[in-house]
């Protein structure tokens, strides 16, 4: 199958977030596939990391929508390299995380491409260092976003090819304790412990959260003191939070806040830094009517999930541009050397796109 080779072709070369010369030869696959179908780009240059691109097709009034993906993985040279494949499933870096999924897009597009002999309206933008967190591409993201009615994103099917909906919102923050160093048996009044202060601070970080609402704190990690015979002078705490409403982000920050100014110790001083990486992708009026008109359209009910994992998704929706995530291939085992995608997959979902921007060229969705 055509697509299945290209696949190889992007697996094969690797694109770890920090390879700038191997995404960017990525890059160069897809543009030669995308000006086939006659897409400019517009490239958003980078020194340490690949380029982001956006490609586009033809305008004209009506209704835009973005597809987005990303062409980095998490798996640096020589740590995971091959591509193989058996009668039902495809393994590779990248295979369902995300290259299968931006090749379902390019199919889908091509199929149209084929159908009306030009595509209006629709744009996809692929960025390079998704895996490491978007920390670059999410400025442009969130600005190109904001051009646009709708957005799907390309990651992986669920395993009932489950489109998502939702993706919980999540920041990782560091809080350093000080207090004052002193010998724990000549001056032990003197001293203000701040392994003692970090004692109670995690307890009321892990007390903000709340599982009903979707709501974690985790406090991965715990650094303080110097030895036995010394009051420790000062401490470290990082931790994460993941929600899955503005209305608890809110919460969440305000208690975090409030636990950074009130000590228990006296004398301690806190201080925090980090904050939010990816805000939630949510349920909403906007969304709702995109995927209606959908369904409508398809004639029939897409089955949904959400997810703890957060995705560029997130950030299209923190732009207020309703999002609909998951029309990738399924897959499992990503992130690991056990990543693979169904290979049945890649039709049904190539079948679903190309459905869906129709009913989008045809003004029906
Ligand atoms: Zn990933």
């Amino acid at each position: 199958m055509k697509n299945f080779g290209e696949l190889k072709e992007l697996i094969e070369i690797n694109s770890y977030t920090k390879n700038k010369k191997g995404v960017d030869a990525n890059a160069k696959i897809y543009k030669t596939m995308m000006s086939e179908l006659g897409f400019v780009y517009r490239e958003y240059e980078r020194d340490e990391i690949g380029n982001h691109i956006l490609f586009k097709s033809s305008k004209k009034d009506g209704k835009k929508l973005l597809l987005l993906g990303h062409m980095d993985t998490v798996f640096p040279e020589g740590s995971f390299c091959n591509f193989r494949e058996d009668e039902d499933w495809i393994y590779g870096p990248g295979v369902c995380d995300m290259k299968g999924g931006n090749i379902v897009a390019i199919e889908a597009l091509r199929n149209i491409y084929k159908k009306y002999g030009k595509i209006y309206n629709i744009d996809l933008m692929l960025v390079s260092d998704e895996e490491g967190g978007s920390d670059d591409s999410k400025h442009v993201t969130a600005s190109v976003a904001k051009n646009y009615d709708y957005c799907m994103v390309y990651e992986a099917a669920g395993k009932n090819l489950e489109i998502v909906v939702a993706r919980k919102g999540a920041g990782t923050f560091y809080m350093d304790i000080e207090g004052k160093a002193a010998h724990a048996g000549n001056n032990y009044k003197l001293g203000i412990d701040a392994n003692l202060e970090a004692a109670y601070k995690i307890q009321e970080l892990i007390n903000i959260t709340n599982l009903e609402k979707g709501t974690t704190v985790n406090v991965g990690k715990i650094e303080g003191g110097v030895g036995a015979n010394t009051i420790s002078p000062c401490a470290k705490l990082t931790f994460e939070v993941r929600y899955t409403c503005i209305k608890e982000r809110d919460r969440v920050l305000k208690d975090i806040d409030t636990i950074v100014k009130t000590s228990h110790v006296k004398g301690i001083s806190s201080y925090l830094s980090g904050g939010i990486q990816r805000d939630v992708m949510q349920e909403g009026e906007k969304q709702d009517k995109f995927l209606n008109s959908i369904e409508n359209y398809m004639k029939k009910k897409l089955l949904k999930e959400k997810r703890g994992g957060v995705s560029d998704a997130n950030i299209v929706s923190s732009q207020g541009t309703p999002a609909l995530d998951g029309f990738g291939p399924f897959g499992d085992g990503d992130h690991t050397s056990s990543e693979r995608a169904l290979k049945s997959s890649f039709t049904q979902r190539i079948n679903l796109s190309t459905k869906i921007f129709e009913g989008f060229l045809e003004n029906k969705i």
